[in-house]
């Protein structure tokens, strides 16, 4: 039975590539030959333990993740690590946070708890429009770590340089824009990741730390909140999300199967090239985004005022596409344009919009 399937735009959680589903479908109850669903397995059997080992594998794999640093599969959201991240880095207690919107000003907001937390740089002044340039950031030599979001969900913009910190860890939320590109992990000391956006489905949250970086905790640092027992325990210090881990092992088979993360970056490049290029040429639409910054995942934009980004909504609803309503931080339209989101979806999108725009200019 096929059921009518939509093309959603939701910025997580979004959209899954159809071949996971299925095959999350056609194991439903009985994987491979076990006799029960996976989501019925202890998480400390011979099945489970070969999933979770085959998942990690395959992202060390795709990512190509250095030995030194630690895959933990953890619970909590992106927004967990907010907390987490201060509680085990700051040693010093300084750190520098570059705020480019609303995730990374949050993040801000709860490191200031632990310690002495600064502004490295941010790009409030306009909106979250842009990504400030290297020139633009203060950073100190003496902070603990540098703090940044990749990919700015909720305003579409994206960093595409990796800032020169003289040696200090980078912490990144790339929530939105993990396994998008090919990336140097090297370049940072812990990238951590909601699985709902690029990843897989909520529930999970991946975090990949460098060794040197755990360990470090402050004493009072809850046990679920500290890096080194959920390390030492390879994830299952508790039950870990176990369903959602799968998932993300069939989301991962399936980038391998698409020839890795090289295809990905392409084929995302060319879905926001053609976005882009629309919105560039059309006088009814316009992106906010500064060009050199503009998000490959998020892109966000607006018609001519309120009523019509409202009745825009409404309408592309009708037409098959969901979610194209923009964050009510800034209002207008955002479509996430995740890996799963094919080339059809985007061209099924701007031939809507081009009608939009015929019948309402
Ligand atoms: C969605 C998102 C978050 C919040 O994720 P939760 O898993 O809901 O806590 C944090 N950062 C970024 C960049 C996001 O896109």
């Amino acid at each position: 039975m096929a059921e009518k399937r939509i093309y959603n735009f939701s910025a997580g959680p979004s959209m899954l590539p159809l071949e996971v589903l299925k095959k999350a479908q056609s194991q439903m109850l009985n994987y491979e030959g076990s006799g029960m669903s996976v989501m019925e397995m202890s998480h400390r059997s011979k099945a489970y333990d070969a999933i979770i080992k085959k998942t990690e594998e395959r992202l060390r794999t795709i990512l190509a993740i250095p030995n030194n640093y630690k895959v933990l599969f953890l619970q909590g959201g992106a927004t967990s690590q907010f907390s987490m991240v201060p509680l085990n880095l700051l040693q010093k207690g300084k750190a520098d946070y570059i705020v480019t919107g609303y995730f990374a000003n949050k993040a801000y907001a709860e490191a200031k708890k632990y310690g002495d937390i600064a502004l490295a740089g941010t790009s409030k002044d306009k909106d979250f429009t842009y990504i400030p340039k290297q020139q633009e950031l203060a950073l100190n030599k003496d902070a603990d770590y540098v703090y940044l979001c990749a990919n700015n969900t909720i305003y579409g913009t994206e960093w595409k340089y990796v800032p020169d910190t003289k040696g200090v860890p980078i912490v990144a939320d790339m929530s939105s824009n993990i396994l998008s590109k090919p990336i140097r992990v090297e370049d940072y000391g812990i990238i951590f990741a909601g699985a709902q956006k690029n990843m897989g489905c909520a529930g999970l949250t991946v975090a990949i730390v460098r060794e040197d970086l755990i360990g470090h905790a402050k004493e009072f640092t809850p046990v679920m909140m500290d890096y080194a027992p959920l390390a030492e325990k390879d994830s299952m210090y508790n039950t870990p999300p176990t369903y959602a881990i799968y998932i993300l092992g069939l989301v991962l088979e399936w980038i391998e199967e698409m020839g890795g993360l090289a295809v990905m970056a392409k084929r995302n490049e060319e879905k926001a090239k053609l976005l882009y290029t629309y919105l560039d040429t059309s006088d009814f639409y316009q992106t906010q985004v500064n060009p050199s910054d503009r998000s490959l995942m998020n892109v966000t934009f607006r018609s001519p005022n309120a009523e019509l980004d409202a009745l825009f909504a409404k309408e592309s609803a009708a037409a098959g596409m969901s979610n194209l309503k923009g964050h009510r931080a800034v209002g207008g339209m955002r479509a996430s344009i995740y890996n799963a989101m094919p080339m059809e979806g985007v061209e099924t999108l701007i031939a809507f919009m081009k009608k939009f725009e015929e019948e309402n200019k």
